[in-house]
């Protein structure tokens, strides 16, 4: 028998963006726990916004398991909060109620600035701006990325897939202090649970730099040339995968058209700032669809076409803050309204 640190993991009830919270147990165990032999967990809901003082319990149930090789017999554990009966989901619990479907695949691209002092790294201490955007988006070298950010990069790269996430790369972005990781999953819940953890180990890995992961999509604020921060999702269905076809297509694309606000409403706060059809964006109350357009609501990539309309499509407006959960569902309840033959 060991001795494993558990921690948990889970979201929090401020609005309108949780925080990821975490705390940790020791339980022993013959080998690497598997998520069945994981108790459910209590703790205080008044500091987290989820109860009332009175009666402060909520409960974590734990959903999925990734190894934490920062530590020896470390896991982390992706929680769902519950009511205190153990059994009803906790109004935050945004996991709980969500469409999934093994067949939808979901690639996510987040993107986010690394602050320290409370400017992104490499921007002047004091206030004012480095050189403006250009040579930054995947750029090398002390004047483009600096000292520190291409070794917390590359080191959540590894603890990521030490942790079984299914990390897809790494690219530094358009900003300056601006960075980009992709994560591919497949099943909203699987997909959306891999992003989550990915977040929290990058917070967790930059404390010892003295930095924060700013998520907000547009840090900088919108009368700036700084570009903002998005969370592109790429999805496919088994039916987009193998069946496709244009008609089915424009199909698609007419649902999309027609719950714009639904989708806008989950894909993240601020996004009137960053959805501006500036800075490789689509304006906010607007959608339309373009091949290879960057510009668009949603990208269609060439392959896409060139195999007879199948494959997956990329929506770029979900920005860096929004929750994978709902922005998986959402996707996959628009897709849902549209006939398949
Ligand atoms: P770009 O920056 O050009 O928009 P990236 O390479 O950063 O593109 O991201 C493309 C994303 O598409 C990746 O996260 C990848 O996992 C995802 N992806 C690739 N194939 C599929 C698919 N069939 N279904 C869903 N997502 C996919
Ligand atoms: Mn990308
Ligand atoms: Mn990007
Ligand atoms: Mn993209």
């Amino acid at each position: 028998m060991a001795k494993y640190k558990l921690e948990y993991i889970w979201l929090d009830g401020y609005e309108p963006v949780a925080n990821l919270r975490g705390k940790t147990q020791m339980k022993e165990f013959a080998s690497f726990p598997k998520l069945e032999e994981l108790p459910m967990w209590g703790f205080d809901g008044s500091s987290t916004r989820q109860a009332e003082g009175r009666s402060s319990d909520c409960m974590l149930k734990p959903v999925a398991v990734f190894p934490d090789s920062t530590k020896k017999n470390g896991v982390l554990v992706m929680c769902e909060v519950m009511m205190p009966d153990m059994k009803t989901p906790h109004p935050s619990n945004s996991r709980a109620t969500i469409l999934d479907d093994p067949g939808a695949w979901f690639g996510f691209e987040q993107e986010y600035f690394l602050y320290k002092d409370g400017v992104p790294l490499g921007f002047p201490p004091g206030g004012g701006f480095p050189p403006p955007q250009g040579e930054y988006y995947t750029g090398v070298g002390y004047k483009n990325v600096g000292d520190v950010a291409r070794e917390i990069v590359d080191t959540h790269l590894d603890l990521c897939l030490d942790a079984g996430i299914n990390h897809e790369g790494i690219n530094a972005e358009v900003a300056k202090g601006q960075w980009e990781f992709q994560i591919f999953g497949k099943g909203s819940k699987s997909a959306a649970d891999q992003m989550w953890m990915a977040r929290y180990i990058l917070m967790r890995l930059c404390e010892k730099y003295k930095v924060d992961v700013v998520w907000h999509c547009k840090p900088l604020g919108k009368d700036v040339d700084w570009n903002g921060s998005g969370m592109h999702s790429n999805f496919s269905t088994t039916y987009m995968r193998e069946k496709g076809g244009k008609e089915y297509f424009e199909a698609l694309m007419a649902a999309f058209d027609k719950y714009k606000n639904e989708h806008i409403a989950v894909y993240g706060p601020d996004n009137h700032l960053r959805l501006t059809g500036l800075h490789e964006t689509q304006s906010i109350d607007k959608f339309n669809y373009g091949i290879a357009n960057r510009g668009a609501s949603v990208r269609v990539p060439h392959s896409f076409v060139n195999n007879g309309y199948k494959g997956y499509l990329e929506d770029r407006r979900p920005n860096s803050q929004g929750d994978p959960y709902k922005i998986a569902s959402r996707i996959l309840q628009t897709i849902a309204t549209v006939p398949t033959k």
